[in-house]
């Protein structure tokens, strides 16, 4: 159970004398064996039997054993929700706010352990588990916080800001405890109050942040965290008391639900996949963009929504542009995840390291030319996967069209910007896009005509809490993050 709240969790180490060790990092956090539900502010047991393992995706070894919450659990935490909503909508929004900054404050402050604890349950380098997911959750709290007594000026037209009232949240495995901060955030900020679901292989940073939930003495029930996998999420999604119901994972889990809550009246909000298309046109700072089509699909392993994974190259710099590229995914370390040195660790699951080989090999029958990196010896144990990428991609090829959310990436190249813009528009997807050229007039020109939520100029997976985040098409719809995502969490 995540009863040991009150105890020490972190051996503290001396930052003055302490060297770089992935064993004593990982030894300085400990993992508690069983893990219960987060329900009305209070530790429950799971039921007999109802538990499932979550494991190390380097290692293969079990970390700890969680609960699988059943539809009577969702409905515990449901109305635990309901009962806190009536009194937390009515906290004044100043005190609301001081419950947000002190969440901010207490990830800032275990901002270690949550880094070692979220590398050891996703597989992500401790890299950026420790200078992007915890800092950015972090943030998003510090932001919100900020919000609470001015979201009557947040959207125009509003001018009676009102809650939409008790939020069922269900997230994935590839950003666990940002996921969670980018939803529970704005939706406390607004008066809401929430169950969360993170995914089933990657529970334990929300579990910890429930804890933290505790120390800053939210009210009991503001927030509810449940876990389990499919079973718990449909039960969230078919129970009817929900008024809103925000969803980040894949498009096809997003269309069941979309068709689960046809016939109801819910707000909802869906982030869901992508196939997204970086273009580098022949004037573009080429060493610049190498870094950032590196960082826009093997950051994470590539497991990331809005990955840059259909690279389209201006012809005339194409050599040029892949040349560079072999060399630079070359010097990418991958290997264990604790080591801060690695830039690429395992894929988070068994199961998904299968799903990218299968397109791996589905690349290579359609005819592409694969080409696999990375520096360093593959561990023994671990689901390792060595980046990718293909060139000689038609862009009717499998791998150009369908997203596998690894470290994978199709290569093609286009003549003109019309045809550079038709392909990066020809995907049932739309979250996001990046373009590189030095010529700002192109960078309008281009930006204006592509159909995607995000557009990244001469960036790529850059992020900010007062951006707005979200897609078009089979994407998603609705926006996470600045003044647009508190509309999603206010009723209107
Ligand atoms: P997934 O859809 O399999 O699972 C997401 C969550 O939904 C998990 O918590 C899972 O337990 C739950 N779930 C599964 N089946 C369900 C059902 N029938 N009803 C209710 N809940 C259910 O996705 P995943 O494999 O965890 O994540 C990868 C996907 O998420 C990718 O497609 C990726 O593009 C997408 N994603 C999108 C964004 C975004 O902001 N657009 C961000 C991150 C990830």
């Amino acid at each position: 159970m995540s009863g040991h709240a009150t105890l020490p969790l972190v051996a503290i180490v001396d930052t003055a004398t302490w060297t770089y060790s992935p064993a004593l990092e990982a030894a300085s956090v400990a993992v508690s064996p069983k893990h219960g539900l987060f329900i009305g502010g209070r530790w429950v047991e799971p039921r007999r039997g109802a538990t499932a393992i979550t494991l190390n995706p380097a290692t293969e070894e079990p970390l700890s054993t969680v609960a699988e919450a059943d539809a009577a659990q969702v409905t515990a935490a449901f109305d635990s929700a309901r009962t806190a909503q009536r009194r937390w909508m009515r906290t004044r929004p100043q005190e609301r706010a001081k419950y947000l900054f002190r969440i901010a404050r207490r990830i800032q402050e275990r901002a270690r352990e949550l880094a070692v604890l979220e590398t050891l349950d996703s597989g992500k380098p401790i890299r950026e588990s420790r200078e992007f997911d915890v800092p950015t959750a972090a943030q998003h709290f510090f932001h919100h916080a900020g919000w609470c007594d001015k979201l009557r000026y947040a959207i125009p037209g509003v001018s009676d800001p009102r809650p939409i009232g008790v939020c069922a949240q269900i997230i994935p495995w590839n950003f666990p405890l940002l996921m969670a901060a980018w939803k529970l955030a704005p939706a406390l900020a607004c008066g809401n109050t929430c169950v969360l679901k993170p995914a089933e292989t990657t529970p334990l940073t929300a579990l910890r942040l429930a804890e933290i939930l505790q120390e800053v003495e939210l009210p009991p029930g503001v927030v509810n965290v449940i876990t389990g996998g499919p079973t718990t999420g449909r039960a969230m999604v078919e129970h009817p008391g929900f008024d809103k119901i925000a969803f980040t994972g894949s498009t096809e889990v997003g269309k069941a639900i979309l068709r689960a809550c046809a016939t109801r009246r819910i707000s909802l909000t869906m982030e869901l996949g992508g196939k997204s298309p970086n273009i580098v046109f022949a004037d573009a700072p080429i060493d610049q963009a190498i870094e950032g089509i590196v960082d826009g699909i093997w950051f994470n392993q590539g497991q990331v929504c809005c990955a840059g994974s259909r690279l389209l190259v201006e012809e005339s710099v194409l050599d040029e542009v892949v040349a560079k590229l072999r060399a630079r995914m070359n010097r990418l370390r991958v290997g264990d995840p604790m080591d801060k040195n690695t830039d690429v660790g395992p894929i988070n699951s068994r199961v998904q390291l299968e799903r990218v080989q299968s397109y791996l090999k589905i690349g290579v029958d359609e005819g592409a030319a694969m080409e696999i990196c990375g520096n360093g010896e593959l561990p023994s144990r671990g689901y390792f996967c060595r980046p990718t990428f293909f060139t000689g991609v038609q862009p009717s090829a499998t791998i150009a069209r369908e997203e596998i959310f690894g470290p994978v990436l199709a290569v093609m190249s286009f003549r003109t910007p019309e045809e550079a813009i038709s392909r990066a528009n020809n995907t049932p997807y739309g979250l996001s896009a990046g373009v590189w050229t030095s010529k700002g007039s192109k960078i309008f020109d281009t930006a204006r005509r592509l159909k995607a939520g995000v557009i990244w100029c001469n960036g790529f997976n850059l992020f900010d809490a007062a951006s707005p985040f979200g897609g078009f098409k089979e994407s998603g719809f609705g926006r996470e993050g600045g003044r647009h995502g508190l509309r999603a969490y206010l009723s209107h």
